[in-house]
C-alpha cells in the first residue's frame, strides 16, 4: 500500500535569498491541498536576507519605501506592519521610511522561520538545506538529483533557480593581470569587501549607481576620510526618491500598446514628461504609472529594438527608476560640495598593477584619456546576468546539458510565461525546471526589485500548486 508520505512531491528552490524565500513562503498559502516538501538550498546561515539584506550595517537603506516591501503580494502592508512591531521602531532613531537593509532581512527570515517549524495549513512542508547546488541531473524516472556540495542528493519533481545577482564582470577586456591584485576588489558585496581598505587609503569606483552608493556609505561609515573617485559612464547618479505623498500619474499604457519601437514609445513618454512638467508636477509619477507594464512593452519589441534601448538607453534608464532614498543623496550631495567625493564622467579602459597601486586608463568622449592612481578599486558595475558566461558549477553543468538557454542579449535565461527554462529549440526542459528573479529579464527587463519579484513568486507559486496540487505517482 503506498503510503500518505510517498506520494509527496519534492520541489527543490536553489538560491534561498528574497526570490526563493518569497516563493516557498506563497507556496505555504496556496488554496486546496497540496503535499509538497520544500527543499529551500542556500549556503547562508539562514535562508531570506540573500545577498541584498544580509548586511549588517544601519547606513544601509532599502531603495525602496518600506510600504512597498510586503513579501506577501496580495498583502502590501505586511513588511511596514511588522517594522512598527520592531524594537528598534520604538527608539529615536527609529527607522523611516526606507528602513535599514538588515532589518528587510530579519523580516524575511523570520517568515521563513515561522513557516519552517511546522508543515502549512495546506500540507506545505519547508525546510532549509545548507549548501551549494553544484549540478542538477536528470534521473531515469524524469526527477532530477541536485547534488550538493557536501554530496548529498536531494530528488526532486522540479526545480527552481533562483539564483539572483552574480558579481559584476571584469570592467575592462584586455590585460586581467589586475583581477588577482590585492588591491583590486571584484565584488563590492562579498563580506568583507571593504575591510582591508584603511582610512586614507585613494580609493575609485568603477559605477555610480546603487551599489556604489552603498560601498561609499559603507566606507564613510567605517571612518574612511579620504576623498573618492568616482567613475561613471554617465557622470550620474541614481536620482533620489520623490515625496511619498506625491500625487500618482494616470497610466497611459493604452497609448503605447501598439508601439514596437524604443523611438515610438520615447516619444509617448516625452509628450507626458512634457504635459506633467506644464502641470507642475514630478517626473518621477509618470514614469512609475507604466511600472505595471514595463514587461509588455518590453516584450512588445523586436529582439533589434531591445538591443538598441540596451545600447542607448538602459543607462538613463536605471538612472531614473532605481532610485536612492533621499538620505542617501543628501549625503552625496554634502560630499561631493566637501569635495569628498568627485564623479568622473568615463569610462575604465584599462588598469594595470603598479606596485601597491592600480593604474587606470580612463576615456570619455571627446576628452583626452586619463591615467589615474588608486590604492583601492571597486567594482560597482552591477551584477552580471549573461547566463553564457556565468561560472557557476550548477549553471555550467545546466548550459553544457542544454536545459538551461542563454538570451542572445546576455540579460538572463530564456523561459516560457510560467517561467520554466528552455531548450535550445525552444521547449520546456525536461524534469520540471523554472527560474525566477533577475535571470527573467529576458522576458521582463525589469525584473529586479521585490514588487516585480513577489509577484513572480505568487505566479509561479500558482503553477506550482496547480501541477502538485494532486499527490504525485
Ligand atoms: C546590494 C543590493 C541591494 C538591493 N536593495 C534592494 C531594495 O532595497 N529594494 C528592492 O526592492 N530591491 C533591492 N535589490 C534588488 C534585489 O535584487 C531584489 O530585491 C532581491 O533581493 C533579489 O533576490 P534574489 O533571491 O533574486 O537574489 P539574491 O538576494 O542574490 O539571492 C540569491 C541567493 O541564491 C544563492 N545561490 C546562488 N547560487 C546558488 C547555488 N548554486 N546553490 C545554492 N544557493 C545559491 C545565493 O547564496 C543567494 O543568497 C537590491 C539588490 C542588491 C544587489
Amino acid at each position: 500500500m503506498t503510503t500518505a508520505a510517498a506520494v509527496r512531491a519534492t520541489v527543490t528552490i536553489v538560491g534561498g535569498g528574497f526570490a526563493g524565500a518569497a516563493l516557498a513562503l506563497h507556496l505555504t498559502r496556496q488554496p486546496g491541498r497540496l503535499p509538497l516538501d520544500v527543499a529551500l538550498v542556500e549556503p547562508r546561515p539562514a535562508p531570506g536576507p540573500g545577498l541584498a539584506y544580509s548586511p549588517a550595517e544601519p547606513e544601509l537603506l532599502l531603495n525602496v519605501r518600506a510600504k512597498s516591501m510586503s513579501v506577501w503580494a496580495d498583502d502590501p502592508g505586511h513588511f511596514a506592519s511588522w517594522l512598527t512591531r520592531q524594537p528598534e521602531s520604538s527608539g529615536t532613531n527609529a527607522p523611516a521610511e526606507f528602513a535599514p537593509r538588515g532589518l528587510y532581512g530579519r523580516y524575511l527570515a523570520e517568515e521563513l522561520a515561522a513557516v519552517s517549524a511546522q508543515p502549512a495549513a495546506n500540507g506545505v512542508r519547508v525546510r532549509h538545506f545548507r549548501g551549494e547546488a553544484l549540478a542538477a541531473p536528470l534521473q531515469a524516472d524524469g526527477r532530477r538529483a541536485i547534488v550538493l556540495a557536501d554530496g548529498d542528493e536531494l530528488l526532486s519533481h522540479a526545480v527552481v533557480l533562483a539564483l539572483g545577482n552574480f558579481p559584476p564582470p571584469p570592467p575592462t577586456g584586455s590585460d586581467l593581470r589586475y583581477l588577482t591584485h590585492p588591491s583590486y576588489h571584484p565584488d563590492p558585496w562579498a563580506p568583507g569587501a571593504l575591510a582591508g581598505i584603511g582610512p586614507d587609503d585613494k580609493v575609485l569606483l568603477i559605477g555610480a549607481g546603487l551599489t556604489a552608493v552603498d560601498t561609499l556609505l559603507a566606507l564613510r561609515a567605517r571612518g574612511h576620510r579620504a576623498p573618492v573617485r568616482v567613475v561613471a559612464r554617465h557622470g550620474r547618479w541614481p536620482a533620489a526618491h520623490g515625496p511619498a505623498d506625491a500625487p500618482a500619474y494616470p497610466n497611459f499604457y493604452p497609448e503605447l500598446a501598439a508601439e514596437r519601437t524604443v523611438a515610438g514609445v520615447l516619444r509617448g513618454v516625452r509628450r507626458h514628461l512634457a504635459a506633467a512638467g506644464a502641470q507642475g508636477l514630478d517626473w518621477r509619477p509618470v514614469l512609475d504609472a507604466l511600472r505595471p507594464d514595463l514587461g509588455r512593452i518590453w516584450a512588445g519589441w523586436p529582439l533589434a529594438e531591445q538591443a538598441r534601448f540596451l545600447r542607448h538607453l538602459a543607462g538613463p534608464w536605471a538612472q531614473a527608476r532605481h532610485r536612492v532614498a533621499p538620505s542617501g543623496a543628501a549625503a552625496l550631495a554634502t560630499l561631493t560640495a566637501d569635495g569628498q567625493l568627485v564623479t568622473i564622467h568615463g569610462r575604465a579602459v584599462a588598469i594595470e598593477p603598479a606596485g601597491d597601486e592600480l593604474r587606470v586608463e580612463l576615456a570619455a568622449p571627446g576628452q583626452p584619456t586619463q591615467w589615474l592612481m588608486a590604492r583601492h578599486v571597486m567594482c560597482c558595475t552591477g551584477p552580471l546576468l549573461d547566463y553564457d558566461r556565468l561560472d557557476s558549477p550548477l549553471v555550467r553543468q545546466l548550459r553544457a546539458n542544454g536545459c538551461l538557454t542563454p538570451d542572445p542579449l546576455g540579460l538572463g535565461i530564456l523561459t516560457d510565461a510560467d517561467g520554466a527554462l528552455l531548450d535550445p529549440t525552444g521547449q520546456p526542459s525536461a524534469g520540471g525546471l523554472f527560474t525566477l528573479g533577475a535571470s527573467r529579464r529576458p522576458a521582463y527587463f525589469e525584473s529586479t526589485a521585490v514588487p516585480e519579484l513577489r509577484q513572480q513568486a505568487a505566479t509561479l507559486a500558482g503553477v506550482l500548486a496547480r501541477r502538485f496540487g494532486q499527490e504525485a505517482h
